[in-house]
């Protein structure tokens, strides 16, 4: 018997399949990530064709299915059009889309994830700064998944990193060398003090007040490079999305 069930979801990713339909891999709020077909939705005259383009948050009506699902009905809530009408932010959001789906797992619902995720798109659309915007999320998000980088103390000797100072951030572990610890072992992505400082903070901060933190970009570009290895050593395969 089919079941048919109604969730908000935000389209992550768009392939081509058939002749007309398209298959659609959806963050929901209740079933996690889903893949479904969209029947006819690269006609052009398609009610769905709208509704299925990367990044719209719809609601939806959708019939479960074995490994696909089948989207019935689609009313579109968003359609983020600022993030895709501007090149940078189409790569920053694609970006995260391909983190939901790569860490994600299928039909693992995680509602403060998705609200997490909804709540970034929405800033995505109008910040001045999404490159900082894009740290942040790509920090907290894989944090929420359990990838959370451990900066408190050395992992390497125990002591604690909590007085600042620099160290090295380990990829394979999202653990943190202390600076006498990191010179017995150059593996790790070294990263100033200033930067172990920001993405302390960063783990902590209110993504609504994300505008009012400055930090030299030195100290940027380092966590950024961090966080970017982090993500793609976590995942066992290299992120296609920013290259
Ligand atoms: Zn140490």
């Amino acid at each position: 018997m089919l079941t048919l069930y109604r969730t908000e979801g935000i389209i992550l990713r768009v392939r081509p399949f058939g002749e007309a339909d398209r298959i659609l891999t959806i963050l929901t709020r209740t079933e996690g990530v889903i893949e479904a077909v969209a029947r006819g939705a690269r006609r052009p005259r398609s009610r769905l064709v709208g509704a299925t383009l990367p990044f719209t948050q719809i609601q939806a009506m959708i019939f479960r299915g074995k490994s696909l699902d089948n989207l019935s009905q689609a009313e579109i809530v968003n359609t983020f059009s600022a993030i895709r009408e501007d090149l940078l932010r189409t790569a920053y959001g694609t970006y995260w889309c391909e983190l939901a789906y790569e860490f994600m797992g299928q039909r693992d619902p995680n509602e403060e994830v998705y609200l997490f995720f909804l709540a970034s798109l929405l800033m995505l659309d109008s910040t001045d700064d999404p490159g900082l915007l894009s740290i942040y999320f790509e920090l907290r998000f894989l944090a929420q998944l359990g990838y959370r980088p451990a900066l408190d103390c050395c992992c390497g000797c125990g002591k604690s990193m909590a007085e600042g100072g620099a160290g090295s951030f380990l990829t394979s572990s999202g653990g943190l060398l202390c600076s006498s610890c990191t010179q017995s072992n150059a593996s790790g992505e070294v990263l100033s003090a200033a930067a172990v400082g920001f993405m302390r903070m960063l783990l902590v901060w209110d993504l609504r007040k994300l505008n009012v933190l400055k930090l030299p970009d030195t100290a940027r570009l380092e966590v950024k490079n961090g966080i970017r290895r982090f993500a793609a050593e976590q995942s066992g395969k290299p992120l296609k999305s920013l290259d």
